[in-house]
């Protein structure tokens, strides 16, 4: 017989957890980067946030997915492809060939800019915004402004990594907020 991996019960991230490598100084002085390519190169690491992610989700009627460039784009088109919803980009600016609509914002590094092509949302389409990292917030709440300037409504936000001493959940509001691993 051979031996299989058998599921974390205590921490079912716990794996996952551990392939995060933190790289200090990038992309500049100060700032911890979570580096996440080591956990995507892990397929049971992956698989079990992608399981992690989509769970609260089934069933509540998602009908797209909004990946935010460019690591919300890895976990945001798995997750639309599980939840069966629509997978909308929200690019950096001048990546989009269409008309778009814009929103400018602050990161913890940058000041920035999110674009999303004019019409990619339904009227009221249940809209899931999908992430890797939720930092000071900033980046989740442009992708909201983005999502109901179209006229869409924001279900939920998901993340894989939280930075939670960086008070993003509270200033993304009321709005629901999912994350695994909380730091
Ligand atoms: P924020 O707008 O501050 O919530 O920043 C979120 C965005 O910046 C996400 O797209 C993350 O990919 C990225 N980000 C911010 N801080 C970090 C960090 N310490 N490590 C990795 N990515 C980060």
């Amino acid at each position: 017989m051979t031996t299989m991996p058998q599921p974390d019960v205590a921490d079912r991230f716990a794996h996952a957890r551990s392939l995060v490598r933190d790289v200090p100084d990038f992309p500049k002085a100060g700032i911890v980067f979570k580096d996440i390519t080591p956990l995507l190169a892990s397929p049971r690491a992956f698989h079990s946030l992608l399981d992690g992610l989509a769970e609260p989700f089934i069933g509540e009627g998602i009908d797209a997915v909004v990946g935010i460039e460019a690591r919300g784009f890895i976990f945001g088109a798995a997750l639309a492809a599980r939840l069966n919803a629509s997978f909308v980009p929200a690019r950096k600016p001048g990546k989009l060939p269409a008309a778009v609509d814009r929103v400018e914002y602050e990161t913890e590094y940058s000041t920035a800019a999110l674009e999303m092509h004019t019409g990619s949302l339904r009227e009221g389409a249940r809209t899931l915004i999908v992430d890797d990292v939720l930092a000071t917030g900033g980046t989740a709440v442009a992708a909201a402004s983005l999502v109901e300037r179209q006229g869409a409504v924001v279900h939920a936000l998901a993340f894989a990594l939280e930075l939670t001493f960086l008070g993003g959940r509270g200033r993304v509001g009321a709005l629901p907020v999912v994350s695994l691993l909380r730091y």
